[in-house]
C-alpha cells in the first residue's frame, strides 16, 4: 500500500466487516485510547459496520481532553505575569479552567502566543532576553520526546529564561486504571499507534496478562481500525490474551529508541491528575531534579491548586468510556465547540468534538415511529456517504 485512499477501500472494509461478523459468538466491550482513532471511527462511522454484539467505547485518548482544571488555572496565573510570554499549541488556548481559559487571559493582555514546534520557543527566548518564556508541555509519549529535546537544548544553550509547565501523562498507567475499575466493562483495548511508534508495546505485556485482556497496536485509517477490531475479536473469541501488533508498518516492539532515551534522560514518572478521572499513580511525567531549573511550577512559586468542580459536564463518564458524547444532556444545545463546557468539546481529538462534527445530524433527527434512525440520519450514518471511498 503506498497511497492514503488504499487505507479506505470501501470493498475492503466491507470484507473485514463481513469477517468480524463471523467471529463473533457473544457481545464483547473494546476500547480505543486514541483521540484520532476516535474520530476515524465516528467520522468513517465504522462501528455502524461492526455486528451488533461488538461494542466500540472511546478512552482517555486525547491529551487536552485529561489536562486537569487546576494545570488551566496555574498556565492562567503564569501567562498574566507582566514579565512571561505564554506559549502553547492552538487547542490549548480554549480549554476551560476554573473560571476562564488561556484566550479571556489573552483578551486581558497575557502575552500568550500559539506555536506550532517546542522547538519555536528557544527562538522566542533567544530573541526576548528581558522576558521568561514559558511552553505549555502537554500531552501523551507522543510529544515527550519533542518536550524533552526543548528542554536539553535550552540546557546545552544556557538558556535561563526558558522553562516549561509539564502535563505529560501516560497510556498503560490509565488503561490499567480503567482495567482495575469496579464498573470496568472493557474487554479488549486498541492501542494507539502513534504512542507505541514512539514507546513499543512491551510494557503493555505485563497489563494484558494480569487483567486477561488483548491488547492490539492499532494504526489510524479505516482498514487500520477494521484489522485491529477483528484481530482483538478472534482473541477474545479464542480466549487469548496476547499485546498483537496490527501497525507493524511503523511500530517496532521497543520502539525508537532515541525518543525513549531523551525523555529518560529529561523526565522520570510521577503520579498525574487527570480531568474529570482523577489522580492516576505513575501515569505523568516531571522534570527530573537535573532540569529543575526549567520547572515553571517551581519557578513562579503558585497558589494552591483550585479544585475540580462537579458541574452538568460529564466528560469523566466519557473519556472512561462510561458515557457516550451524545448521551449528555447539553451535547450540541448548551455545549458545542463554540461553547464548550467541557474539554472532550474542545480539542480536535477530543470524543464530544468528533460526535458533534460527524453525529449531529443524526443524534438531532427525532426518532420515526418504526425506527430510531430516519431517512436522512442514516445517511449521515453511512459509512460510504462519510469518505470511504
Ligand atoms: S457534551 Fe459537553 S458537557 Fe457533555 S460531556 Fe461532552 S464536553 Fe462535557
Amino acid at each position: 500500500m503506498k497511497y492514503l485512499d488504499e487505507y479506505r477501500g470501501r470493498d475492503e472494509a466491507r470484507r473485514y466487516a463481513r469477517a468480524i461478523a463471523q467471529l463473533v459468538t457473544r457481545p464483547w466491550t473494546i476500547m480505543e485510547v486514541c483521540g484520532g482513532q476516535t474520530h476515524a471511527i465516528v467520522r468513517f462511522g465504522i462501528d455502524d459496520l461492526l455486528p451488533d454484539g461488538i461494542r466500540l467505547v472511546h478512552g482517555p485518548g486525547c491529551p487536552v481532553c485529561v489536562t486537569p482544571v487546576e494545570l488551566i488555572d496555574t498556565a492562567i496565573q503564569i501567562a498574566l505575569r507582566e514579565e512571561v510570554i505564554f506559549c502553547s499549541f492552538g487547542d490549548m488556548l480554549r480549554v476551560p479552567g476554573t473560571d476562564r481559559d488561556l484566550f479571556a487571559a489573552k483578551a486581558r493582555g497575557a502575552d500568550v502566543r500559539i506555536v506550532y514546534s517546542p522547538l519555536d520557543t528557544l527562538r522566542v527566548a533567544r530573541e526576548n532576553p528581558d522576558r521568561e518564556v514559558v511552553f505549555f508541555a502537554v500531552g501523551f509519549e507522543t510529544t515527550a520526546p519533542a518536550n524533552a529535546a526543548l528542554v536539553r537544548l535550552a540546557a546545552r544553550q544556557n538558556l535561563r529564561n526558558l522553562s516549561i509547565l509539564v502535563s505529560h501523562v501516560l497510556v498503560p498507567p490509565a488503561m490499567e486504571a480503567i482495567l482495575a475499575a469496579p464498573d470496568n466493562r472493557v474487554q479488549g483495548f486498541l492501542a494507539a499507534g502513534h504512542v507505541c511508534t514512539v514507546m513499543g508495546f512491551d510494557e503493555y505485556e505485563p497489563l494484558a496478562r494480569r487483567y486477561r485482556v488483548p491488547i492490539v497496536v492499532t494504526g489510524f485509517e479505516p482498514l487500520d481500525i477494521l484489522q485491529g477490531v477483528c484481530m482483538c475479536v478472534k482473541q477474545l473469541e479464542e480466549g487469548r490474551c496476547d499485546v498483537e501488533n496490527q501497525y507493524s508498518r511503523c511500530v517496532q516492539r521497543t520502539g525508537n529508541r532515541d525518543a525513549r532515551q531523551v525523555i529518560t534522560e529529561v523526565f522520570e514518572i510521577v503520579p498525574r491528575n487527570w480531568r474529570g478521572i482523577g489522580t492516576i499513580p505513575h501515569s505523568g511525567l516531571g522534570l527530573r531534579s537535573t532540569y529543575s531549573a526549567f520547572d515553571a511550577e517551581r519557578r513562579f512559586g503558585l497558589a494552591a491548586p483550585s479544585v475540580e468542580r462537579a458541574g452538568e459536564c460529564l466528560s469523566g463518564l466519557v473519556l472512561q468510556g462510561l458515557r457516550r458524547p451524545d448521551a449528555c444532556p447539553a451535547f450540541g444545545t448548551r455545549c458545542t465547540p463554540e461553547h464548550p463546557l467541557g474539554a472532550t468539546m474542545v480539542s480536535s481529538e477530543g470524543a464530544c468534538a468528533a460526535y458533534y462534527r460527524y453525529r449531529r445530524a443524526a443524534t438531532r433527527e427525532p426518532a420515526p415511529r418504526d425506527s430510531h434512525r430516519t431517512v436522512q440520519a442514516e445517511a449521515a450514518r453511512d459509512p460510504v456517504s462519510r469518505g470511504l471511498p
